[in-house]
């Protein structure tokens, strides 16, 4: 998908500050941090939202929160985290490709966040 802004940022023609990549999925910095740490953790396949999954994709969804707990103690969030997939147009989802976002930092992130 040539037109999807993340499997532009896969492919490598739009750069991300990546902090994590295997074969299934690819881990980079939010561009508008709204903590301390901010990651989204994507499939490299395109996938749009949660709402398009295929049972085949489980061992990638699996990938994107096994990974979850590691990415954050390795980008400064060694006491906790709070995951985040917006989904579609009540979940207020901006970018369709499924992203995860991980948000932490060394405080609490609070109540639920305003806007992600
Ligand atoms: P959503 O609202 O779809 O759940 O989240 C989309 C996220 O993607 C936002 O937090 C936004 O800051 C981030 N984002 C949008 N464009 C880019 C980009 O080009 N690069 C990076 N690294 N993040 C982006
Ligand atoms: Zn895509």
């Amino acid at each position: 998908m040539s037109d999807c802004l993340f499997c532009r940022i896969v492919d490598g023609t739009i750069p991300a500050q990546k902090v994590y990549e295997d074969e299934l999925v690819l881990a980079f910095k939010d561009i508008h941090p709204q903590r301390p740490v901010h990651i989204l953790v994507i499939p490299k396949k395109h996938i749009t939202s949660l709402s398009t999954v295929l049972p085949e994709d489980a061992d990638i969804l699996g990938r994107m929160l096994a990974k979850a707990h590691e990415i954050a103690v390795d980008q400064g969030s060694p006491d906790g985290f709070r995951v985040i997939i917006n989904t579609d147009r009540v979940g207020q989802q901006e970018v369709p490709h499924l992203h995860m976002h991980i948000v932490g930092g060394p405080d609490p992130v609070g109540p639920m966040l305003k806007r992600l």
